[in-house]
């Protein structure tokens, strides 16, 4: 028997605590019981994207959650730019293009992210541009993209701000009236620890403004209907009511922990995990400010990182996940969101140098939980 655990960068555990909520037998969706439910997860979901606007939760991935902004609050033939720094990057780009938008791309090799003043430099050069697209954390890449400074070139503009927040909910701070983020866009596997299909998404005063005027075709996530129904306690459609149920736990457990501190597990975490494997002396992938939902880490030369990531898999029964495109063997991606603690970085350390060392690596056992475990001390 091996024990499995799940250290993907997404989709990522779910505690028991709300497995078990989820496992009751399922209600309906126009009852008191759920009306009382949907009260509490609104009210919850607020507080957690740091907003007193709606936020909605149709029935989709994230991928949903992302076409769902683009449709709107955008028209065919209006002008986007779009940060690309990795692979859900091109997914804004593959939406933007099947809702015919003019697409000015800001590109950066991946592992890299796109300063502010270069897309402010773009948004000077095309004064007409509707939105800007960029992820919070690339989670292709592990870049935790600086979308605070990015809120303050649309500031004041009439040009909405769409943010992939799917690996940054509930993990990296995007405190979205504060910063004047327009769009935040998530979903339920990640950050929020529940089974994948629930999308999550909310738009600014400035971004409905848009959805007044954008003509995209729209009808299951058409969020202007959405809100309607949300702001009178009822759902437009069945929801994903199971879901939701374990959404309602997991809005307490947060609750309880208290977001800031679920902010500090997380830095502490990916601040342990590249310390782990700094001490082994690999060597990190992000050379600008790493995203606290998952470590990219890169392979000695001569090994594939995908031995890496199948090593994880035989024989420790850990599913971690590889690069994508351009990163495919050269790097491996540990996360560390939602349901994890200290232990499972340690756990993935300790396995990690196991790997390394079937893989006929020189590896000094010890060193990387050794190094995870002071930042555990000295951290907290
Ligand atoms: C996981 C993820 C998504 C959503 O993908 P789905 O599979 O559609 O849920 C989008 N953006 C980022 C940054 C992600 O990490």
């Amino acid at each position: 028997m091996k024990k499995y655990q799940l250290m993907a960068p997404g989709p990522t555990p779910v505690p028991s605590e709300v497995l078990l909520a989820m496992a009751r037998p399922i209600i309906h969706h126009r009852t008191p019981e759920y009306a009382a439910l949907f009260t509490e997860v609104r009210t919850g979901l607020k507080r957690l994207v740091q907003t007193r606007q709606e936020v909605l939760t149709p029935a989709c991935t994230g991928t949903g959650a992302m076409e769902a902004a683009v449709a709107n609050t955008l028209s065919a033939g209006d002008r986007v730019i779009v940060v690309n720094a990795g692979a859900f990057a091109q997914r804004w780009l593959a939406i933007a293009r099947a809702y015919r938008l003019q697409i000015v791309e800001l590109a950066a090799p991946h592992g890299e992210t796109v300063p502010a003043e270069r897309v402010a430099e773009a948004v000077r050069a095309n004064p007409d541009v509707k939105a800007v697209l960029v992820q919070h954390s690339e989670s292709s890449t592990g870049v935790l993209h600086d979308v605070r400074a990015y809120a303050q070139v649309t500031a004041g503009i009439d040009t909405v701000l769409i943010v992939d927040a799917v690996s940054s909910l509930g993990i990296a701070d995007l405190p979205m009236d504060a910063w004047g983020v327009d769009v935040v866009v998530s979903a339920s596997q990640k950050g929020l620890m529940l089974p994948p299909g629930l999308g999550i998404v909310a738009l600014s005063d400035k971004a409905w403004r848009a959805n007044a005027r954008s003509t995209s075709p729209r009808f299951y996530l058409d969020l202007a209907e959405e809100r309607k129904y949300a702001e009178k306690n009822e759902a437009r459609f069945t929801p994903a009511v199971s879901i939701m149920v374990g959404l309602r736990e997991v809005l307490r457990m947060i609750e309880a922990e208290g977001l800031a501190n679920v902010f500090r597990r997380h830095d502490r975490l990916s601040r342990a995990t590249r310390a782990g494997a700094e001490a082994l002396g690999l060597r990190l992938f992000v050379k600008t400010t790493p995203s606290p939902a998952l470590t990219a880490i890169e392979v000695p030369a001569g090994v594939d990182a995908d031995r890496v990531v199948e090593g994880f898999a035989t024989s420790h029964n850990i599913t971690i996940d590889g690069g994508r495109g351009p990163t495919k063997g050269k790097i491996f991606r540990i996360g560390h969101m939602g349901y994890a603690a200290e232990t499972d970085v340690i756990i993935a350390l300790a396995a990690l140098e196991q790997v390394l060392a079937d893989l006929g690596q020189p590896v000094d056992f010890g060193a990387s939980v050794r190094a995870a475990q002071k930042v555990f001390v000295v951290g907290s």
